[in-house]
């Protein structure tokens, strides 16, 4: 397979994948399936939450994907795209799970001007409570206007 179709395709379904998490978050987890989000908006008090749900449920078309990829000759296309989702999927994980809201206890100050401004963005996310009225649905990129000042 030419390697630079497969990074494309990888790099390419790791970029749409901020879109669609934009779209999923901002109208399906605050829309009809805020029932497993609302919790994720709450003080936590345990340590798995229903929003992991989503988590579960949205590595499933990396795996079909990456499965058919592998095991189908003609859908090979599959293959760079599953591994994009993945890749997302493990820095979404970091960022959100990890840097953000700390599940896992870690010394970690972020002085990078970029993880400042997403770390703030989500903050400012989850500054309500209530499924209406959030802003910032975007996890690995944040507009210029969420940048700390300093
Ligand atoms: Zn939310
Ligand atoms: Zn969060």
């Amino acid at each position: 397979m030419n390697y630079l179709i497969f990074w494309g395709l990888l790099i390419g379904s790791f970029l749409l994948m901020e879109g669609m998490a934009w779209c999923i978050h901002r109208y399906i987890m605050h829309g009809f399936m805020w029932f497993w989000h609302k919790e994720h908006h709450q003080p936590p008090d345990r340590f798995l939450e229903k929003n992991d749900y989503f988590t579960l449920l949205f590595s499933l078309p990396s795996i079909i994907m990456l499965v058919l990829g592998y095991e189908v000759a003609s859908l090979w296309f599959l293959k760079p795209m599953g591994y994009g989702i993945l890749v997302y999927g493990f820095f979404y994980f970091v960022f959100h799970d990890l840097i953000v809201h700390r599940r896992i206890r870690f010394k970690f100050v972020a002085k990078n001007r970029y993880l400042r401004r997403i770390i703030r963005a989500h903050q400012i996310h989850h500054k309500t409570r209530e499924r209406e009225g959030a802003e910032a649905f975007g996890f690995l990129y944040a507009p210029q206007k969420y940048n700390p000042e300093d």
